[in-house]
């Protein structure tokens, strides 16, 4: 953990000090070697909470973007009693959790009936195979009407389906903790897609990772996943009407040709 309870205020680690858990209450240990980041650890390693990942570089940079009050944040559900520490909690109620290592299935569902306002931040460099696959499938991003919004043809062929059944918005993140000057890298943005298809289509959103913090920092992010939610609707509707129209000419085609035959029959 980056914090610890010292005389009850969130403190970060230094050489030699105490701390106590704010999750379990326990007394924890500074841990500040020369290799990993400096961080909080319980005796023997123990881990309160079986949720927590240990910390990359990645983490916490992406954590210290956002106030302290913020960061690891103890959320309690009064009736079953569990305690989780959400790596990021806004003051408007949004959960934001930085996840590297894979995630079962079944462990991302509960987390995001726990944590209900969540938008998952995805460390898209664990593996190397995850980036190519973007790049690759880069051809089936769709432009739309509105800038930095995509259709995506076939999801599964561009980013990792193990986070594509998700109810929660998904952030991957392609950069790690590099960073990058070439405008036409596409690790300089984010790539965020939004639950809910219309078909067999995802609705992808591009923009940068300073874009994202503001839009958090600010409480804008319902407002942004509204405006997709108008965006789906209404290209939902222009589809539908499509098909109407398509099956409506084929109806009429059919009958041309019909009434095209009992003439021809008639006339022998
Ligand atoms: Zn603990």
């Amino acid at each position: 953990m980056k914090f610890a309870l010292v005389d009850n205020n969130k403190t970060a680690a230094t050489k030699g000090a105490k701390g106590f858990c704010p999750v379990c209450g326990s007394e924890l240990i500074a841990k500040c070697g020369n290799i990993k980041l400096h961080h909080w650890a319980h005796k023997g390693n123990r881990i309160c909470d079986p949720w927590w990942e240990n910390e990359t570089e990645w983490h916490r940079l992406w954590k210290n973007n956002f106030p302290v009050d913020w960061q690891e944040v103890i959320l309690h559900d009064e009736q079953t009693g569990e305690k989780h520490i959400a790596d990021i909690r806004t003051t408007h109620g949004l959960v934001i959790e930085f996840q590297h290592s894979h995630l079962k299935p079944e462990e991302r569902i509960s987390r995001e009936s726990f944590y209900k306002n969540i938008v998952w931040v995805v460390d898209g460099t664990r593996l190397k195979r995850d980036y190519d696959r973007v790049v690759k499938g880069q051809v089936k991003f769709h432009n739309t009407n509105n800038k930095g919004i995509y259709l995506v043809s076939d999801p599964e062929q561009c980013f990792p389906s193990a986070w594509l059944k998700s109810s929660a918005p998904i952030v991957f993140d392609f950069r790690g903790a590099e960073s990058t000057n070439d405008t036409n890298d596409l690790r300089k943005s984010l790539f965020c897609l939004y639950p809910v298809r219309i078909g067999q289509e995802s609705i992808l959103v591009t923009m940068s990772h300073e874009f994202f913090v503001k839009l958090s920092i600010n409480g804008e992010w319902p407002v942004l996943m509204n405006n997709i939610s108008k965006f789906r609707q209404s290209w939902q509707y222009i589809k539908d009407m499509q098909k109407r129209q398509q099956e409506n000419l084929t109806f009429i085609r059919l009958n041309q040709a019909l009434r095209y035959h009992q003439n021809k029959r008639r006339r022998f």
